[in-house]
């Protein structure tokens, strides 16, 4: 390219063409001799040249600035200097530069993506486990349907014996961008292309096992371990274990969702375990020992001391839910106590808490008031 060329002769046109000509001769060139679509390597500073001289030529004040001064009425300076060619000129044509920095790779909308296969989805797989599995850890065999890489075409989707080609229609860029005129200027919109579906390449005869997709359906089990101290709505994530992607995309993560079942007797509370005992009023009282269950395999022997209270704490150390990041730091088992009064006496009871009222000097109601109150 010469760097002075004529903008008239750039389009291809006459110095008396009207607006329309000039227009047609613009889209027709740019066309020509787009990148997208032009492999020769001088189309890039020819599709720049056509663009420059259209930009001024399809505006009437610089083009009239032009047919007078040339290159220098409209701002001078050669084509690609920095800041464009018409950075600052006299017309003050502005965000040139910027389209050709979206065009060229300059600004955010030219970084382009790379074309390449898009990446598998992620799965996710619901298990469910014991309470005592999710305190201690486990080992759990899963079994699910995945999209694997085609072992017939290693994933690349094409036929034995053939391979993807570039695709045609992005010339293997896997994005398309087209050019629109609006009222702020030229707008450039970058789109995955459509027929490689941004990948940058087709295969033109599809692997008959997979239909050119590269990934086909089967069932996959996995060993996954389950680390102590997991605990309900946990998610362990296994990296590419999801589906792989179509025609060679890298896979996806499989995401195991954990959920834990109830135990009978025991609640738990991130690192600690509780157990709620009732006690008698005598067992309150004169104490007793007893046992608590526990989620290591034995139960756990608890002595309640004389005069216990309800809701008193007695705490189990070491007995609850591992720290699922510091194993070594366990939490602990805590027994809370109720103290159950009797709703229902024997003859036999009934005299023994009377005497142990009268000797307490407590006053209780006696049968002459039951019988009064018909009990
Ligand atoms: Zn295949």
């Amino acid at each position: 390219m010469t760097a002075e060329r004529d903008f008239y002769e750039v389009l291809g046109v006459d110095r008396t063409a009207g607006d329309a000509d000039i227009k047609r001769a613009f889209r027709k060139l740019a066309q020509q001799w787009h990148p997208d679509v032009n492999t020769d390597p001088a189309a890039q500073e020819r599709f720049k040249e056509v663009n420059e001289a259209y930009q001024v030529l399809s505006d009437p004040q610089r083009r009239q600035a032009y047919d007078m001064f040339g290159r220098a009425g409209v701002g001078g300076g050669s084509a690609g200097g920095p800041g464009g060619p018409f950075g600052g000129g006299a017309a003050g044509f502005g965000g040139f530069g910027d389209i050709f920095d979206a065009f060229f790779g300059g600004s955010a909308a030219g970084a382009a993506r790379r074309a390449r296969p898009s990446q598998g989805s992620d799965l996710r797989y619901d298990l469910r486990i014991s309470f005592e599995e999710a305190v201690l850890g486990a080992e759990k065999e899963i079994e699910f349907p995945v999209l694997g890489r085609c072992d017939t075409c290693a994933g690349s989707g094409a036929k034995a014996g053939s391979t993807p080609v570039q695709c045609p229609q992005c010339n293997g860029r896997g994005e398309v961008r087209s050019v629109r005129q609006t009222m702020l200027g030229q707008m450039v919109n970058v789109a995955a292309c459509p027929r490689c579906r941004g990948e940058g390449k087709v295969v033109e005869n599809p692997c008959e096992d997979c239909k050119g997709e590269g990934r086909t359906e089967r069932r996959r089990s996995l060993r996954v371990s389950i680390p102590a101290g997991i605990d309900e709505g946990h998610q362990i994530r296994l990296t590419n274990e999801g589906e792989v992607g179509p025609r060679g995309g890298a896979p996806g993560s499989l995401y195991v969702a954990i959920h834990v079942a109830d135990h009978p007797t025991l609640t738990r509370e991130g690192t600690e375990l509780f157990y709620e005992v009732d006690l008698s009023i005598a067992q309150a009282a004169l104490g007793t020992r007893l046992h608590v269950p526990t989620v290591d395999g034995e139960d756990a022997e608890v002595e309640i001391k004389p005069g216990t209270q309800p809701g008193t704490e007695i705490k189990l150390r070491g007995r609850g839910v591992p720290h699922l990041r510091r194993h070594s730091v366990r939490g602990d088992l805590h027994v809370i106590t109720n103290v159950r009064v009797p709703t229902k006496l024997s003859k036999r009871q009934r005299e023994l808490l009377e005497a142990f009222a009268k000797e307490a000097g407590e006053p209780v109601s006696g049968p002459g008031l039951r019988e009064k109150l018909g009990l």
